[in-house]
């Protein structure tokens, strides 16, 4: 199945109470553009993110606020900003590194909140069930080209919020694969519950195979006779 990429440059997620310290009391966000994840968008504002060896200004903010703050950046970022962030999901921050925001009106040292993002898929609920898909699975994504590569635990975020399928990866990744936004890939059709299935069932000779095959038979025999029993019971009951 071919799928649409969305590239994230790095970013910022705050809270109300640190946009107040960074923007001044009562200020509130000015929206640019919708983003393609419906309940997102992009800000009118920008900060300067500071690390111990330097800087980065003018790094966007995505609304609406959070109950966290948090800032993601890519590896060659971290490098710049001389800090070891860890790969996570978005909202995963425990023990993250720290990082510390400035705006016009004050700055802020967060001692968590910065990650680089794991890639990940946004799958719509629909695409999830006919792929076989279910949320937190890990799927593979192949792209082509001159830069060809193949991304492994790509992480499925199911919800049905989700108005298309669309993978999500940072500069860094899309820059290593000459990828844009909006760029077609080949997501594969197999989760990693299937490839490692698929592992064991090499590992089998024929006859073994056989003698598995039997043996699950006996137990799904046996689970249909217990809820035979369980529906007779709940029938006595009534
Ligand atoms: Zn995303």
């Amino acid at each position: 199945m071919q799928i649409t990429i969305g590239v994230s440059a790095r970013h910022i997620h705050l809270t109300a109470e640190h946009l107040e310290i960074l923007f001044g009391q009562g200020y509130q966000l000015q929206p640019k553009r919708q983003l393609s994840i419906p309940t997102q968008y992009l800000c009118e504002e920008r900060l300067t993110i500071r690390g111990p060896k330097g800087s980065i200004d003018h790094v966007g903010i995505i609304g609406p606020l959070r109950e966290r703050s948090q800032v993601e950046i890519t590896r060659s970022d971290g490098i710049r900003l001389g800090v070891t962030p860890p790969i996570r999901l978005s909202g995963d921050l425990d023990s993250s590194a720290p990082i510390t925001l400035v705006g016009p009106q004050g700055e802020l040292t967060l001692e968590e909140g910065l990650i680089i993002a794991k890639r990940h898929i946004h799958m719509t609920t629909t695409d999830a069930a006919s792929l076989g898909f279910g949320h937190k699975d890990f799927a593979m994504v192949v792209v082509p080209g001159l830069r060809s590569l193949v991304f492994d635990h790509v992480v499925v975020r199911v919800d049905d919020q989700n108005t298309h399928t669309e993978l999500h990866i940072d500069t860094d990744e899309a820059n290593t694969a000459d990828l844009n936004s909006g760029d077609q890939v080949t997501l594969l059709l197999l989760n990693d519950k299937k490839i490692r299935l698929e592992r064991l069932i090499g590992m089998f000779d024929e006859r073994q195979l056989k003698m598995l095959e039997t043996f699950a038979a006996d137990i799904v025999e046996r689970e249909k006779q217990k809820l035979q029993e369980m529906e007779s019971l709940l029938n006595d009951l009534r």
